[in-house]
């Protein structure tokens, strides 16, 4: 597990470049884990990324520390949008690896103000299988959570 306190090594991703200011980024919020800053494509107004500072590929990699930094900044900002955008719903996206339709692979997560008819769409292809498929699944996921090292889930050993 890297300690975010150690000095991150060069990266010269997108967003390790805004990071580290050489690359231009309308910044909106920033603690000692995350940089919160205007995404350039606006789906609506008050669109804003929240990346971890240090270098992590996705979710996966990043600590328990920038993952909860991360939404704890999201939620800030979903309070501001509230409040500066007169939006009464909010979306939170957060994609990983290719075939999660992740394009920036330093991890980030969108803060989307919503409006109702803002064309904004999300393909949520329901299986709905039987219990007895939910509890295999389940059974497979409660056995890698076992596996995991402590400080990779404290927050879901607990059911
Ligand atoms: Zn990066």
């Amino acid at each position: 597990m890297p300690n975010p306190t150690e000095t991150p090594p060069a990266h010269d991703c997108i967003f390790c470049r805004l990071v580290r200011g050489e690359l231009p980024a309308v910044r909106v919020l920033e603690d000692e884990l995350v940089l919160a800053f205007m995404d350039i494509g606006q789906v609506n107004p008050g669109h804003v990324l929240v990346a971890t500072k240090r270098h992590a590929d996705s979710l996966l990699e990043a600590t328990p520390d920038e993952a909860a930094a991360v939404m704890r900044a999201a939620q800030r900002i979903a309070l501001a949008a509230r409040a500066a955008f007169d939006a009464p719903g909010l979306s939170l996206y957060q994609m990983n690896g290719r075939d999660g339709e992740q394009t920036v692979f330093h991890f980030h997560l969108h803060v989307l103000p919503r409006h109702a008819g803002d064309g904004v769409g999300l393909s949520w292809p329901r299986k709905e299988p039987p219990p007895a498929v939910l509890e295999q699944h389940a059974q497979r996921l409660r056995a890698a959570l076992a596996d995991l090292p402590a400080e990779a889930g404290d927050a879901i050993n607990g059911i």
